[in-house]
């Protein structure tokens, strides 16, 4: 199995370079930014009960998110791996995937953080609203979003630091050059494990 998490601030490329590795390794991609808009155009129970969060661009409890992650992981037993897109953004969310991987026999592989400045994602976001008009990518929400980030997303990047599983890719240029950054990160973080 091969399971990577994708990290960064919002608009950090994370979708565009998941979709990708998807690509390459035939790997399940999970992205708790899509499943709960997906929950949420469906009105689902759990829909109704993030909405307020996700179009304010405030984090969803962890129990709730942690719910949903599991349920998905259930979901593809027969995956040859994942891609965690947006998971883990806090401490506790990534000890519960760390419990999940081990509960299955398999575990983190490499963690692939995003380094983009603060300006070029609010350049970013604004792009995406004018073109997708996601709620949450209107500037005051963008606001609320980085803060989230800084304030508690941010923290993870030492979880994974202090086991030595945490790489780190310059996420401004060309999108091909950082998809291959990412890979040779990714084996190299295979072959040291191996
Ligand atoms: P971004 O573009 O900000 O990375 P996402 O599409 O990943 O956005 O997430 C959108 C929103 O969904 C977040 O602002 C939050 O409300 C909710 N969300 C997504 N993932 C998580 C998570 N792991 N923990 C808590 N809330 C989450």
């Amino acid at each position: 199995m091969l399971n990577i998490v994708i990290f960064g601030p919002p608009g950090a490329g994370k979708g565009t370079q998941s979709q990708q590795l998807i690509d390459k390794y035939h790997l399940v991609h999970i992205s708790t930014g899509d499943l709960f808009r997906a929950h949420i155009k469906k009105g689902t129970e759990l829909g109704k009960k993030v909405v307020e969060y996700n179009n304010n661009g405030i984090l969803v409890p962890d129990e709730m998110t942690i719910a949903m992650l599991k349920k998905e992981l259930d979901d593809n037993p027969d995956a040859k791996g994942f891609i965690f897109d947006g998971f883990p953004r806090t401490v506790a969310q990534a000890e519960a995937l760390d419990r999940f991987m081990t509960e299955n026999g398999t575990a983190i592989h490499a963690v692939v953080a995003l380094d983009v400045t603060e300006e070029e994602v609010r350049r970013r976001l604004q792009i995406r609203r004018d073109a997708e008009h996601r709620p949450d990518d209107e500037a005051s929400k963008v606001n609320r979003r980085i803060e989230e980030y800084f304030n508690k997303t941010i923290h993870v990047l030492p979880y994974y630091a202090q086991q030595g599983r945490l790489t780190t890719v310059h996420g401004i240029g060309k999108v091909d050059q950082i998809f291959g950054q990412i890979c040779n990160n990714i084996e190299s973080a295979r072959q040291a494990q191996a």
